[in-house]
């Protein structure tokens, strides 16, 4: 079975300097498998895999001799996470892959082998990169996987490492309509159950969100280019780590209950048109959030051996009446309840619309399988 377990790591100048050329040529490269990518397919028709991007990566290294610093094992797994994004793209018909960008506040890169991790020493050694001091507070066995090092907005570097700890994965039991629950984004709660339940934010989140937006709205009435916005900027990113910390604890808290309280949990793949839509950055990191969420939901199932339906977009999860299936094309986005002109039941939309994401999961309709 897979657990991941995150580490600070403390790299001196030296390092720092030679983890950031990783960060920067892992997401160059990236960027150019998609772009070449998406060029082949527009002007050859031909779909190119990450084997052929792995081998067309020697010219490209020629022409940008920096690139030869960088573990080539990294580089080749920017390949192959390319690669996944289009296959997540066409299997879960989730959002066409994004370049990355420089600006994202945390910036990774990874290292699928050949690292080592000395408990004793509190020390981690990675290739070119060399000996990193860590603090490894927890240790682990089993056999090491890919790792994943990061650096957040506000400069701390971090490592992720997959392990197996060689142990089969528990079986999933059966799940029946009684232990099934079905789950829906909220439009002003976290999310919402088909029990009837309302998960909101905590009150401590929704502050420092309050205060992200305050801050943000500084950021941006500051001359650019000054040492007022630059000084708003770390201010900014402090907050926005604070944000990241504070619910990444709650969605750990939340998802906890629901695996133990449930033998089947339902979810509807995000709605990418209103990712398209987003334009401020509270609202970015509320959509970041929910697949966070839902990827923290996966691996908890796996390890206690439940299960997560996932269904594929429809259009009136909110629109159809769960006691009849009336289709009422009259719900805007403002519409909170509503009552059935056909069967007369009130309505609360988003549990309406969670009671038919498990109605439709467990009916096998829209169902994504992974
Ligand atoms: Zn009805």
């Amino acid at each position: 079975m897979l657990k991941a377990y995150k580490y600070r790591l403390i790299p001196n100048k030296e390092q720092r300097e030679m983890i950031n050329k990783h960060i920067g040529g892992c997401r160059f490269v990236y960027n150019w498998a998609l772009e070449t990518k998406i060029k082949y397919y527009q002007e050859a028709n031909q779909k190119l895999s990450a084997y052929d991007l792995n081998y067309m990566l020697t010219e490209l290294k020629n022409e940008n001799e920096w690139l030869k610093d960088v573990y080539s094992q990294s580089l080749q797994q920017a390949n192959k996470n390319m690669e996944s994004a289009f296959t997540k793209f066409f299997r879960e018909k989730a959002g066409f892959p994004k370049f990355k960008s420089k600006k994202n506040p945390v910036q990774s890169f990874q290292i699928p082998q050949h690292y080592k991790v000395n408990f004793d020493k509190n020390i981690i050694k990675l290739p070119k990169i060399g000996e990193l001091k860590a603090v490894l507070h927890r240790a682990f066995e089993g056999k090491l996987k890919t790792a994943t090092l990061s650096r957040t907005s506000t400069g701390k570097y971090f490592i992720s490492i997959l392990v197996d700890d060689g142990k089969e994965v528990p079986e999933k039991p059966k799940f029946t309509e009684q232990s099934t629950i079905g789950v829906d984004v909220g439009i002003k709660d976290f999310a919402v159950l088909s029990n009837g339940e309302k998960i909101d934010n905590p009150k401590y989140l929704k502050k420092s969100l309050k205060r992200l937006k305050v801050v943000q709205k500084q950021v941006s009435k500051k001359v650019k280019g000054s040492n007022n916005r630059k000084k708003a900027i770390k201010r900014l990113a402090k907050i926005h780590e604070k944000v990241t910390n504070q619910r990444t604890d709650f969605q750990h808290k939340v998802s906890s209950r629901l695996i133990s309280e449930n033998q089947a949990i339902a979810f509807e793949t995000l709605k990418v048109k209103n990712m398209v839509k987003n334009h401020s950055l509270a609202q970015a990191i509320n959509d970041a959030s929910w697949s966070s969420f839902i990827t923290k939901m996966e691996y908890k199932a796996e390890w206690y051996g439940k299960t997560i339906l996932r269904i594929g977009q429809f259009e009136p999860s909110t629109k159809l009446c769960n006691v009849c299936g009336y289709h009422n094309k009259d719900i805007t986005l403002e519409i909170r309840e509503w009552v059935c002109p056909e069967c007369k039941t009130k309505h609360d939309r988003d549990i309406n619309a969670a009671i038919n994401i498990k109605k439709f999961a467990l009916q096998d309709q829209n169902l994504i399988v992974i």
